[in-house]
């Protein structure tokens, strides 16, 4: 049986480790952050689960927080325009969770460890990988996205912005009512970026994550620039105005009286640059190094896909560990094929999503979801099959189809859209 060590105590390695653990295969996590170090960070991010991943989870145990108690199922859509479209809604087939990853990765090193697994507190360098390769069959770095950002390599090819596109302004507040029934928001304001608005659990029960993805240069990129501890009620109260200003539905259900973070310091402002590493390197004694979750491939959080990507990715890599029970270049190769179909097709996705301007066939899309309830579904279920949106949006063409297919079902022959 191979032995394998892994990098990082995130979504990836986690997922990995326990996937592993179950097939009776020995592995050994190293990470720099110990689980109460995790869980007393500013947010990191704002994580919904989907579907699929959650399925992972029951199989591995650890679906500690059921879906149906603490889940979604449904996105409502705003276009602020003049004279845009109402809000429009599409539905997933089974729900997604939106969880604070401050209290989810504590819970699942735990439980890896309660299971009989090693968690090494300790920073790896590349430079260490020779002397790892003597205790482990197989290095995976899933080390996310700031460490071994070099290591690998690019593909340029699905890597095409130089620098972010969006600047991420990122709270955890009290004070916003839910939707009915419980909903992701996701706000649309041209020019200026995106609002993701996610009904998220915390450490003191439901909160509203507020993802602003703003454009660089908008009226909405001083939510990333200005400072929240400089001045926190000015920062509340320039947070509140340009919910008012560019986001208005999810501004409507703001209690101002009650709007603060949840606990002081909920707030994480940055930026992301999406890129797509290659897939493994090899040691000058043959041991493969495999690139796992952001470490892979990191994409903008503004189709909330990057963990569902790591747990995709730990899936595939798992299997391949079990199936051949030999860890040589052709396992290797075997994992970056079956990963590649999904992760190049989640790029192509988000990177159309945060193209600026807005390209003339996402705006067509856009369009014919607020006209076409069943497209808009089936773009709101692809969040679980996140490739699917990649193929639909690869081309103008490919856009074109899916209104016609979808004006079809809604019994309109003149193929431009009508509601259902
Ligand atoms: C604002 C925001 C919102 C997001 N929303 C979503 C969402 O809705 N859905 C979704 O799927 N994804 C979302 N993401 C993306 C998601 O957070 C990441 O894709 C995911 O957490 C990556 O998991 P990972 O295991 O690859 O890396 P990480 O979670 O970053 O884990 C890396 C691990 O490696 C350790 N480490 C790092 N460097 C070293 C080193 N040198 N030596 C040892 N250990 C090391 C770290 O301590 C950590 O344990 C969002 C991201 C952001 C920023």
């Amino acid at each position: 049986m191979p032995d394998i060590g892994i990098i990082g105590a995130g979504t990836a390695g986690l997922h990995l480790a326990l996937l592993l653990q179950q097939a009776g295969i020995h592995t050994r996590i190293y990470t720099n952050q110990t689980a109460e170090q995790v869980a007393t960070v500013r947010p990191q991010n704002t994580v919904s689960h989907h579907a699929p991943t959650i399925a992972r989870e029951e199989a591995m145990g650890v679906n500690f927080w059921p879906a149906q108690e603490f889940g979604y199922q449904v996105h409502y859509h705003h276009l602020n325009v003049p004279d845009g479209p109402p809000v429009f809604r599409g539905d997933f087939l089974r729900p997604s969770r939106v969880l604070d990853y401050r209290i989810y990765l504590p819970r699942l090193m735990a439980e890896y460890e309660n299971r009989g697994g090693t968690i090494e507190q300790r920073t790896v360098e590349p430079q260490d990988f020779d002397q790892l390769a003597g205790h482990h069959d197989l290095i995976v770095v899933a080390a996310g996205k700031r460490s071994f950002t070099e290591y690998f390599g690019e593909r340029p090819e699905v890597s095409p912005y130089a620098k972010p596109q969006r600047h991420l302004a990122v709270g955890f507040w009290a004070g916003v009512d839910q939707t009915d029934p419980r909903a992701v928001t996701m706000s649309i304001s041209p020019g200026h970026g995106e609002l993701l608005d996610l009904p998220i659990t915390t450490f003191d029960g439901w909160a509203s994550a507020l993802l602003f993805e703003n454009v660089p240069g908008g009226d909405l990129e001083i939510l990333m620039t200005q400072q929240e501890s400089d001045d926190p009620e000015a920062y509340r109260r320039l947070v509140l105005e340009k919910l008012r200003v560019h986001h208005p539905t999810v501004f409507e259900r703001v209690e101002q009286s009650r709007f603060a973070l949840m606990r002081p310091g909920d707030i994480l402002q940055g930026a992301v640059r999406p890129v797509v590493r290659n897939d493994y390197r090899l040691l000058d004694g043959g041991t493969v190094v495999l690139s796992l979750g952001d470490a892979h491939a990191t994409v903008d959080p503004v189709t909330g896909q990057g963990a569902n990507s790591a747990s995709f990715e730990a899936q595939v890599a798992a299997d391949a560990i079990i199936e051949d029970g030999v860890i040589d270049e052709r396992f290797a190769q075997k994992v970056a094929l079956r990963r590649r179909e999904r992760v190049d097709g989640l790029s192509t996705w988000v990177n159309t999503m945060i193209e600026t301007p807005t390209p003339p066939h996402l705006q067509q899309l856009l369009g014919a979801m607020s006209q076409l309830r069943t497209l808009c579904d089936e773009f709101t279920e692809n969040f679980s099959h996140p490739h699917r949106n990649g193929d639909m949006l690869a081309t103008p063409t490919r856009v074109e189809a899916a209104i016609a297919r979808h004006s079809a079902l809604a019994g309109d022959p003149t193929g431009k859209g009508r509601t259902a």
